[in-house]
Order: structure tokens, then C-alpha cells, then sequence
């Protein structure tokens, strides 16, 4: 029990720390520069942590900036203000989601056309028989621990977690907390339950300023995610902007 315990725990967190530092903080708004092999380091360490579910990077950016520009509007991929539900809300994010990846849908731009890709491990990390061996691996790693039979429920949570985390984040960070600041948009900070998704949820305070590092803007909020970012710049990993 202890075993599948711990590596829930560290499957979330490595999940949702690529997610946040490496999908939306580098790729979607470029709050840091790394160099070529950090890069290519976080850019597999997205891939080996997010696993099954693997998110396509620029895709992902793309997908984000769509939710920038029309936040809470009917052209928002993920508002819970116009989506009845959270699957629906993840319905349609995936369709959009899609279309970028399938080059159905364009939005190009300068910013859009520098960001870095990686074929092999696109390739790689979106083929069906991958994400299955992904999922197998986390069912053989329960079998092995053997754990109490309710534990396994939490298989499908292993299988979806990068959509799982952008449902938590997306529905809970419209829609319930408070507001530091009067934006445009319906966003709100979900503190402190963002302790699960290391500072992805204090919305407003990101919509507000979105290129602002640390997701944190009162004394009092804590982004878990930014003391790790702060680290990795003072070993010279990252270069914040
Ligand atoms: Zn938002
Ligand atoms: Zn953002």
C-alpha cells in the first residue's frame, strides 16, 4: 500500500510540475530561457512523467494562448462559464487540442513558429501502442504491490493524469476562490488547495500578470512550483526573463 501511495504522489507531482514548468511556464509564455540541453532534458522529462498521457508541447502552447485571448468567452477552449460540466469542458479542450495537433486549426505566429519541437519524441509519445505500454507499466507496478483492491481505482487517474490536472486546474481556477485583481476574464485563486497543482491555480493572479514567474502576489499564497524555478535559476538551469 505504501508503494502505490508513493508513486501516486510522485507521478502527480512530476506530472503537474512539467505541465506547469514546462508547458506553460517555457512553452506557452516563455518566462525563462534554457539552454539546448535543458531543453531537450525537460522536453523528455514532460514525455517520461506525463507518460500516457503525453501532451504535444507546442500543441499544448497553442491550445493555452487560445485560453488567454478569449478567457471566459464563448471561443474559450475551457471556460466553466460556458461548458455545462467538467467532461464536457474536457471534451471540448481535447477537440481543440486536437485540431492543433492535427494542424486543423492554425495560430501562427512568430512566437508560435520558434517554439522548439522534438519529432522523435513526438512521434514517440502520441503513438497509441506507447501510451499503452505506459498504462501497462503503472497496472504492473499495482500488481507487484499488491495493494488493497479499492487502490485500484486510481488507475484511470495514472492513465489520464495531464488532463486530469488541466480539468482541475481549468474548472477550479474559473470558478471557485477569490480575486486579487479586476481582470477581464471570471479567473479566480484556488489557495490553498493549489498545493496539489504547484501554483497552476491562482488564475487570477496569472491572468493578471501573465508573464509574471511567480504565480504567488500576496504575502500570504504560496506557489509551490516557483521555489523549484528559483533553484534551478541560481544553479544557471533556467535564465528567468
Ligand atoms: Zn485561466
Ligand atoms: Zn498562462
Amino acid at each position: 500500500m505504501l508503494i502505490v501511495i508513493s508513486f501516486f504522489i510522485a507521478h502527480w507531482y512530476a506530472s503537474v510540475f512539467a505541465q506547469s514548468f514546462f508547458l506553460h511556464r517555457y512553452m506557452a509564455h516563455r518566462m525563462f530561457s534554457m539552454s539546448a540541453f535543458w531543453e531537450r532534458f525537460f522536453y523528455f522529462f514532460t514525455f517520461a512523467t506525463q507518460g500516457s498521457s503525453f501532451l504535444h508541447p507546442k500543441s499544448y502552447a497553442q491550445l493555452h494562448l487560445e485560453h488567454h485571448k478569449h478567457s471566459d468567452t464563448e471561443n474559450d477552449p475551457h471556460s466553466p462559464h460556458f461548458l455545462k460540466d467538467v467532461v464536457s469542458m474536457m471534451i471540448n479542450t481535447g477537440r481543440i487540442y486536437l485540431d492543433f495537433k492535427n494542424g486543423r486549426r492554425q495560430s501562427s505566429s512568430p512566437y508560435i513558429e520558434s517554439l522548439p519541437t522534438w519529432n522523435t519524441i513526438d512521434r514517440i509519445g502520441n503513438s497509441h501502442l506507447v501510451r499503452l505500454a505506459f498504462c501497462g507499466l503503472y497496472v504492473a507496478l499495482y500488481l507487484w504491490a499488491s495493494p488493497p483492491i479499492w487502490m485500484y481505482a486510481l488507475l484511470p487517474i495514472h492513465f489520464l493524469m495531464g488532463p486530469v490536472h488541466g480539468a482541475f486546474v481549468n474548472w477550479c481556477g474559473h470558478k471557485y476562490g477569490y480575486r486579487n485583481y479586476e481582470t477581464s476574464d471570471r479567473s479566480k485563486n484556488t489557495f490553498p488547495w493549489d498545493i496539489l497543482f504547484v501554483g497552476e491555480t491562482f488564475q487570477n493572479n496569472h491572468h493578471r500578470f501573465p508573464n509574471r514567474l511567480n504565480f504567488a502576489t500576496r504575502w500570504y499564497e504560496l506557489d509551490l512550483g516557483y521555489p523549484v524555478i528559483w533553484l534551478l535559476g541560481k544553479l544557471r538551469i533556467v535564465v528567468p526573463r
